[in-house]
């Protein structure tokens, strides 16, 4: 059996490792498939496959992006697995999300300039690559002095529960798993179970998924317990998805993430590895 894991961050979007870190770790961990699925960018894969060429390392790269969407039940995260990260479509959508995440940013800004709160902007500008996120504005917000810890920023501040709400329309599902599939990839419903909503409407969100054309749903990754794991399980069965799993892999050292680190599907499902491994 092939040791992957199919959703990873570089500094390219919100982890704390550089493509080429990245890559190193995979290596050291002994991974055969690496997906870097940075939020909304590609620009971190180019540089991590041109390390592993000169290093001669031997994990497989695979191509992918994790892609923010809209469907009727809320904000959800789709990973595109084994994409062209030349697709022009695909990067004409990626300008999209990467400006609408700067609009993000400045809302954001003016939002807790009111609260007191200055400087933001200046320290994301120099703290981003192509991408915002939450996470950035976390890391401000701690390195400003207003929070003691990065939790506490999402806690305190720009959480679903914080002070600061800013609503952003990303683009369309429908229009998110179109571009996976027109750049050749497949389209993976990202941690279920992170999203803010019942069992009930999860499972009318999955129904969904299936109807847009989604191929695959991740179940497993790091911090679902088993019941849960169940429940995803017979969702994704009904729906007829295929089985994804990953890491979900930030930052290092993290307790409850490592990268390569979450439960064993069970070799006989039907898997997204079946589906991309004669392509890569
Ligand atoms: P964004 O896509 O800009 O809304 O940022 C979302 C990212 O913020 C996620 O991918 C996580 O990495 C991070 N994040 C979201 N909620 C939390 C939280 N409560 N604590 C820590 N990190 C979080
Ligand atoms: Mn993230
Ligand atoms: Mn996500
Ligand atoms: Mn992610």
């Amino acid at each position: 059996m092939l040791r992957y894991d199919f959703h990873s961050h570089t500094n390219y979007s919100d982890g704390i490792l550089s493509p080429e870190e990245l890559v190193e770790l995979a290596e050291e961990k002994q991974l055969d498939l690496l997906a870097i699925s940075d939020h909304d960018s590609v620009s971190g894969i180019s540089l991590a496959k041109a390390h592993k060429q000169k290093q001669q390392l031997k994990v497989n790269i695979v191509d992918s992006i994790e892609l923010s969407a809209q469907s009727d039940f809320g904000e959800i995260h789709i990973v595109g697995l084994n994409i062209d990260i030349k697709h022009p479509g695909l990067l004409k959508l990626l300008d999209i999300q990467q400006k609408k995440r700067w609009q993000r940013a400045e809302i954001f800004d003016e939002k807790l300039k009111n609260l007191g709160i200055e400087g933001v902007m200046d320290d994301l500008k120099a703290r981003c690559k192509d991408v915002v996120t939450r996470s950035h504005i976390a890391s401000a917000l701690l390195s400003l002095g207003h929070v003691s810890n990065f939790d506490q920023a999402f806690k305190k501040y720009i959480g679903k529960k914080g002070r600061v709400k800013v609503s952003t329309s990303w683009i369309s599902m429908q229009d998110a798993i179109s571009a996976i599939h027109d750049a050749g990839g497949v389209a993976i419903l990202a941690h279920p179970t992170r999203y803010p909503m019942s069992n009930r409407r999860l499972g009318y969100l999955i129904e969904e998924f299936k109807i847009a054309e989604g191929d695959a749903m991740e179940v497993s990754y790091p911090s679902l317990n088993p019941d849960k794991r169940n429940w995803l399980e017979l969702h994704r069965e009904k729906n007829e998805l295929l089985a994804s799993g990953g890491s979900d892999f930030h930052y290092p050292n993290l307790k409850w993430s490592d990268l390569g680190r979450f439960p064993k599907i069970d070799s006989k499902l039907p898997h997204v590895l079946d589906l991309i491994k004669n392509k890569l």
